[in-house]
C-alpha cells in the first residue's frame, strides 16, 4: 500500500477557501506540523486577502488590523500559495478541488446579516449594519451603496461590537476619520453627514450587552459626541442584579459601571449625541418612501428555564423619529455550492470541524470547516486560533487514518494551469503586497495611513500597470 501523503515525495495538498483570520490560523497550524510535508493553497473571491480584517474591522482600530503581520509571515512560507480573485463555485468548483487536493478547509465566514423580521424593514433608509461596515471599509461589493446621511437622526439596533463600531463611525468628526484608512468616498460622505443623534437600542439590559468594555469606553472619548444614558434604563432590575452578583463576567460588571458613569454625567456640550437605550425592541419601521420613524416597545427581563435572562415585551410603546435604521443584530453565513449547510444553525454541519453529510449523518472524508462558517458569528479574531487548532487536530487524525480525498491529480502545478485557463487574472500574494504598497503610498500622498482600492477593475489595472512598468525596467 502506498504511504499516506505528507512526505516530500508525496506532499499532502490542502485547499483553504477564504482568507480571513480562520483560514490563516488553520494554515498556521498546518505549517507547524514539521514532520509532514504539507502544501497549502488559499483561495479568495476578492483580489485582496484578510476577510473581515480588511472589510469588517473598524478603520479606526489599526491595532486590531496589525494582526495581518502574522498572516504575512504565514503567507511567506514556501509551501503556501494565495489565489485571489478566484470565486469558489464559479471559477473553481467543489469537483475541481476534489481532483487536486487531499483535504479542503472551508473558512468563508458569515457574509450576510440577520434580519429583524418587522414591517418596514425594507424601506429605503433601513440598512444592514454589516453593509454599512463593508461600505465604509471599501469592500468592492458594497462600495456603490448609498446611505442618506442628510438625516439628522439614526437608530442602530443591537448591542454588539458592530453596533458600537457603527455608532462611533457615525459620531466621529471628519478630522477623526481622516486619520483612519476609511474608504475615501465614505470619508467624503461622512464629512457632510447631518446625523446628530444616534440611538443604540439594546433589547436587554446593560448587564446583558454583548459589546466589550473598551468599545463602550471608546464612545466616551469622541471629539464631538456626548454619550447619553437615561439613569432609569441603566438601573438594574432585580434579576440582573442577582445575576451580576453571582457571575464572574468581568466585562458585564465593567459595562454596568461605565454605563452608570455615562448616566450620571451631565455633559451635553458637543454637537452629536449617542443615546444608549436598553430594554427596547423595534416593532415597526414607518415611512412613506423612506424611513421616518421607528416604533419600539419597552421590554422586561424574565428568567428562562435554562437560567438565561431573556427580554419580553411590556406593551409600552414609543416612537423614535429617525430617518436611518441600521440593524446590527449579527452576521449570518451563506451556503457554499456543493457543500452541506445546516439552515437551522446557519453553519456548515460539522463535528469538531469535520464536515458532516446531512443524509448519512457521518463525516465527509477530507472536508473541514473553521471559523464563523463552523461555529457561527461569535468571538473576536483570536477566538479563531483555538478553533483552527481543533479543526487541524481532526485533519491530522484523518491523515493518519488515511481518511482523505483521493485526488486524481495532486500535482502542485495543476491548479496554476487550471486557473491560467479559468481565471488568468488571479492575484498572488506577491501581487497583494504590491497593492498594499501602492495603497500605503496613496495614503502618504493624501496624509492618511492608506487609501484603499475599492473596485476589482481598479485593482487589476493597477497590477497590470505595475507589471508593465516592471517589465519596462527589465528592458523587456
Ligand atoms: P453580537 O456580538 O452577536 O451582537 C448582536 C446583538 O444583537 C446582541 O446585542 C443581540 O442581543 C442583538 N440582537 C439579536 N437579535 C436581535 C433582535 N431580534 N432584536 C434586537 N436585538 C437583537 O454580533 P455583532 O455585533 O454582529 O458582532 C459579531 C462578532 O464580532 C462578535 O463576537 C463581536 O464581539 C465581534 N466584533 C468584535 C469587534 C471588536 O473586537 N472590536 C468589533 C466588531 C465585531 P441579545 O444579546 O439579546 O441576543
Amino acid at each position: 500500500m502506498a504511504a499516506h501523503p505528507g512526505t516530500d515525495a508525496n506532499p499532502l495538498r490542502v485547499a483553504i477557501i477564504g482568507s480571513g483570520p480562520s483560514g490563516f490560523y488553520a494554515a498556521e497550524q498546518l505549517q507547524k506540523q514539521e514532520d509532514r510535508s504539507i502544501q497549502l493553497d488559499m483561495f479568495e473571491r476578492l483580489p485582496t486577502p484578510f476577510g473581515l480584517v480588511r472589510g469588517g474591522v473598524a478603520p479606526d482600530h489599526p491595532k486590531i488590523k496589525s494582526v495581518t503581520r502574522v498572516y504575512d509571515r504565514i503567507a511567506a512560507h514556501p509551501d503556501f500559495r494565495f489565489f485571489g480573485n478566484v470565486t469558489f463555485g464559479a471559477d473553481i468548483t467543489h469537483d475541481d478541488l476534489t481532483r487536486h487536493y487531499h483535504q479542503i478547509i472551508y473558512a468563508t465566514g458569515a457574509q450576510t446579516d440577520r434580519r429583524l423580521g418587522i414591517p418596514g424593514e425594507d424601506l429605503p433608509g433601513s440598512h444592514a449594519a454589516t453593509e454599512f461596515v463593508a461600505w465604509y471599509n471599501g469592500h468592492p461589493d458594497y462600495r456603490d451603496l448609498t446611505f442618506d446621511l442628510s438625516q439628522e437622526r439614526a437608530a442602530v439596533v443591537g448591542n454588539g461590537n458592530v453596533a458600537m463600531d457603527v455608532a462611533r463611525i457615525l459620531a466621529k468628526t471628519y478630522e477623526e476619520l481622516r486619520e483612519t484608512d476609511i474608504a475615501d468616498y465614505a470619508l467624503e460622505a461622512l464629512r457632510h453627514s447631518q446625523v446628530r443623534a444616534i440611538y443604540v437600542l439594546g433589547r436587554r439590559g446593560p448587564a446583558q450587552a454583548a459589546f466589550t468594555n473598551p468599545e463602550l469606553k471608546e464612545l466616551g472619548d469622541l471629539a464631538d459626541a456626548d454619550v447619553i444614558v437615561a439613569p432609569d434604563e441603566v438601573e438594574l432590575d432585580p434579576l440582573s442584579r442577582e445575576w451580576l452578583m453571582t457571575t464572574a463576567d468581568r466585562n458585564a460588571e465593567r459595562n454596568v459601571q461605565t454605563l452608570m458613569r455615562y448616566a450620571s454625567s451631565g455633559d451635553r456640550d458637543k454637537s452629536r449625541r449617542i443615546y444608549l437605550r436598553f430594554l427596547v425592541s423595534p416593532t415597526q419601521i414607518f415611512g412613506r418612501d423612506h424611513v421616518e420613524a421607528l416604533r419600539i416597545v419597552k421590554n422586561e427581563l424574565y428568567r428562562r428555564d435554562d437560567g438565561t435572562l431573556r427580554p419580553r415585551q411590556t406593551g409600552a410603546f414609543e416612537t423614535l423619529p429617525v430617518g436611518l435604521v441600521f440593524r446590527s443584530i449579527g452576521y449570518q453565513a451563506v451556503p457554499l455550492p456543493g457543500v452541506p449547510f445546516d439552515h437551522f444553525a446557519d453553519v456548515i454541519p460539522n463535528e469538531r470541524g469535520r464536515v458532516i453529510d446531512l443524509d448519512r449523518r457521518e463525516p465527509i472524508p477530507g472536508e473541514y470547516a473553521v471559523g464563523w462558517i463552523k461555529r457561527g458569528p461569535t468571538g473576536i479574531i483570536g477566538t479563531n486560533k483555538p478553533d483552527a487548532q481543533e479543526t487541524v487536530q481532526v485533519m491530522l487524525e484523518d491523515q493518519d487514518a488515511g481518511r482523505m480525498l483521493q485526488p486524481e491529480n495532486p500535482e502542485r502545478g495543476a491548479m496554476e494551469r487550471l486557473l491560467a485557463v479559468r481565471k488568468p487574472d488571479y492575484v498572488t500574494y506577491k501581487d497583494w503586497q504590491t497593492l498594499d504598497e501602492i495603497e500605503v503610498r496613496r495614503g502618504q500622498e493624501a496624509g492618511r495611513p492608506r487609501v484603499k482600492f475599492t473596485r476589482v477593475e481598479e485593482i487589476l489595472n493597477a497590477l497590470a500597470a505595475y507589471r508593465g512598468r516592471a517589465q519596462g525596467q527589465d528592458g523587456h
